[in-house]
């Protein structure tokens, strides 16, 4: 009973197949290989953006800080939200390959920024003052780190902010997958139609061993970027082995499917917490993973049973009065079996 994040599941198979065929004979090295042609067309075709830059890289946090760091000054500052994976979850990446950028945070409800926030934010850092750090890019988080979704017209709003100050937008898509499936939506309606200029294109998470594709829609700075990624030590050499990852991820937009399916399977654990009595679930959940309240009774039984999940603070001891709420998360990922989920539940009824 793993709920701890969608990234203890495993790989789905028909990755792990594309990997096993694409070990044969000899391919090109650094990104050169036939498998990343055919990753390339295949990204620009699914995101409906011909001219896009396509690169691949190995974890989110590489991801995320080498596209924001080919936009950001040393001298800029990033706007995200205050519970941003760039804020909370990268140990200072991209301040550190943006070369000591700053970041300033933006406040919103669900993990979602807020346009006046921004707004706010925005016109507090100053401008031609050179005591003031300038202006960088806006990057959001869709699903969100609290599984929230920002809507199409909440990104629009994000987005036509920043542009209003002429400043660049990226989507940290860990859970691109989850957000698209939730909002029956075209990636291009939940990226450059909404006014996104660069997207973190997540697939470690959701079937694949690790691999993320990093999509800059106006290819300007593709060169740079490729400079970028290469000193900052992420240009895999090997490269055929996170294509192929890519390739199999993309065929029959599998990556759809099991954001989709990963999304039903949190649907199913939701529907059973809501069924308890005691039980707190303060954001609307609308992708793969849920936060809720639960009583210290319930964490004891299915903990001690064996059930994986994380608990906030992340000390909060099993010890104590059987009543009081304790704040957890619980992730599902694509290959979660119903009989776990119904398992977990059942322990935490009691
Ligand atoms: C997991 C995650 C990432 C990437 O994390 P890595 O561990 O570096 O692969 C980025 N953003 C969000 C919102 C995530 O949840």
């Amino acid at each position: 009973m793993n709920f701890a994040s969608d990234n203890a599941g495993p790989m789905h198979p028909s990755v792990l197949d594309a990997i096993v065929k694409a070990n044969t004979g000899y391919e090109m090295p650094y990104g050169n290989d036939t498998i990343m042609d055919r990753v390339r067309d295949k990204i620009r075709a699914t995101f409906e953006a011909p001219e896009a830059a396509v690169y691949l890289v190995a974890t989110g946090t590489a991801a995320n800080a080498l596209a924001l760091a080919t936009y950001t000054n040393p001298w800029d500052t990033i706007f995200a939200h205050r519970v941003a994976h760039v804020e909370e979850d990268e140990c200072g990446a991209p301040e550190f390959y943006a070369n000591g950028a700053k970041l300033t945070l933006v406040e919103g409800a669900g993990a979602k920024m807020d346009p006046d926030a921004l707004r706010q934010v925005i016109i507090g850092t100053g401008q031609k003052d050179v005591h003031s750090v300038q202006r960088g890019p806006v990057t959001i988080t869709q699903a969100t780190e609290v599984g929230t979704l920002y809507s199409l017209k909440e990104i629009a709003q994000i987005t036509a902010i920043a542009k209003e100050y002429g400043l660049k937008t990226h989507l940290d898509g860990a859970r691109f997958a989850n957000a698209c499936a939730a909002l029956g939506c075209t990636t291009a309606e939940m990226t450059w139609k909404a006014g996104i200029d660069m997207v973190s294109f997540g697939g470690t998470k959701n079937g694949c061993a690790g691999v993320e594709a990093v999509i800059f829609f106006d290819p300007e700075k593709a060169w740079e970027f490729e400079l970028r990624r290469k000193r900052g030590a992420h240009l895999f050499s090997k490269h055929r082995y996170l294509s192929a990852q890519m390739e199999a991820y993309l065929t029959n937009d599998l990556w759809l499917e099991l954001g989709a399916k990963a999304n039903a399977n949190c649907a199913r654990l939701v529907k059973g917490l809501e069924s308890i009595d005691e039980a707190e679930i303060p954001d609307a959940p609308a992708a793969n993973m849920v936060f809720a309240l639960l009583p210290r009774a319930a964490h004891r039984r299915a903990i001690q049973a064996g059930a994986k999940y994380y608990l906030f603070p992340a000390d909060a001891s099993l010890d104590g009065p059987d009543d009081d709420l304790i704040r957890c998360r619980f992730v599902c990922d694509w290959s979660k079996p119903d009989t776990e989920i119904d398992q977990l539940l059942a322990l935490l009824r009691g």
